[in-house]
């Protein structure tokens, strides 16, 4: 792997970048295969039966994603998000939860592990990915209405089937889920407080999501992205909302709780986040690294090459060989795409970059 060299490895302590951003959060890609074709992110005149997915050997082993995971904790990763394509499709995914969840952070705590999902197989996987380990869940879900949620997965896939995957993760014992809804113009976005008033005091945080311009296939365009603010706007007509802090640095969601009869936050009823990537970039404090299905690292969502880290685990190299040049990687980034593009939005239309699904959302 070409890294750049003249970059101390601060065995023991967090590694920053350029931009003194630490590294704190690692996300899993563990398949790049989706039951699903929402038109954001896998739309199915591309992702059709033609579509050549990564041959299983090229896919990471569970035993070589814990020991890459377990050298990213020991460059200051505190949480570890497994995600896809849909990465309940991976078989025995339990079996990868359990390794995982046995690692510790560089304080020797438990690692925060968490696993994002479109829904569609959870009830049958609740209890098993609750008894391997798994911390906290993220359930997609863009719609409550059962016509135009199974025109946005694009499979007919009914919407039921996902409410009882998130009742089914409650029962087994996950607290705190969170849904994120894709916000687009025009599509969805007269859900909006439909969603919010279906989860309101439910124990579940509904996060809106900026549509964003990632990967090559989506055909995005600025018209079709319902600022945060205005997603605001509307639930602030229908609720009463507060501001709540941020709960960890780099935190991509911006709070509000909902305002109980005292006047104040009430936390029985429950808050909601707005992911802002396209209207308020937040890279300044990014401290998020993405191992894509095949164990490339990318050092930012709107990457279009990745650093081959499955050549270091599969030609012998040490661990200490592997730290020393993941820090050094993430020693040399600077990626701000979202910000660029906020000042250049034509940036969105020179699309060299890879795919969501495989990289890893
Ligand atoms: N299949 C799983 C799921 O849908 O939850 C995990 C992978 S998916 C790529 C991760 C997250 O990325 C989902 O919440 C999805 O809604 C979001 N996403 C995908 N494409 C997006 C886009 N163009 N803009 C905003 N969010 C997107
Ligand atoms: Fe599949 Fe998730 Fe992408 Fe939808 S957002 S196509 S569920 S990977
Ligand atoms: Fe991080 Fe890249 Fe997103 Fe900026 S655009 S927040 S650097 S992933």
């Amino acid at each position: 792997m070409p890294a750049p060299a003249g970059v101390a490895l601060p065995h023991g302590n967090a590694v920053h970048d350029l931009r003194q951003r630490p590294l704190r959060d690692l996300r899993i890609s563990v398949t790049d295969r989706c039951n699903f074709r929402c038109s954001y992110c896998m739309p199915k005149d591309v992702f059709d039966k033609d579509h050549v997915y990564l041959p299983h050997g090229d896919l990471l082993s569970f035993e070589e994603i814990t020991r890459t995971a377990r050298l990213f904790s020991q460059l200051g990763v505190g949480k570890l998000r497994i995600t896809g394509g849909e990465p309940l499709l991976r078989k025995n995914l339990e079996a990868l939860i359990a390794q995982l969840a046995e690692l510790q952070t560089l304080d020797g705590a438990p690692m925060d592990l968490t696993l994002t999902t479109n829904g569609s197989i959870l009830a049958r996987k609740a209890r098993a990915l609750k008894d391997a380990g798994l911390k906290r869940l993220t359930v997609s879900l863009d719609s409550l209405s059962d016509p135009l949620f199974r025109q946005m997965n694009d499979m007919d896939f009914p919407v039921a089937t996902v409410l009882q995957g998130i009742e089914a993760a409650q029962a087994v014992g996950f607290a705190n889920i969170k849904v994120n809804m894709v916000v687009k113009r025009g599509v969805n976005d007269h859900e909006i407080v439909a969603m919010a008033r279906h989860f309101r005091g439910s124990g579940v945080t509904l996060r809106f999501i900026e549509f964003m311009d990632v990967g090559a296939t989506n055909g995005w365009r600025l018209e079709e992205v319902l600022p945060s603010d205005a997603v605001l706007e509307r639930l602030q007509s229908a609720f009463a909302l507060t501001p709540l802090s941020a709960t960890a640095p780099g935190e991509t969601a911006v709070r509000w709780g909902y305002v109980g009869a005292n006047g104040q936050h009430d936390p029985s009823l429950g808050e909601i986040g707005l992911i802002s990537s396209v209207t308020h970039a937040f890279c300044h404090d990014c401290n998020r690294a993405r191992l894509s299905t095949e164990g490339k690292l990318f050092l930012c969502l709107f990457a279009s090459e990745g650093w081959d880290l499955r050549a270091l685990l599969r030609n012998g190299a040490s661990d200490s060989d592997i730290r020393q040049a993941i820090a050094q990687v993430w020693g040399q980034r600077s990626d701000n795409y979202s910000e660029r593009r906020s000042q250049h939005p034509e940036l969105a239309q020179q699309r060299q970059r890879v795919e969501m699904s495989y990289i890893g959302g």
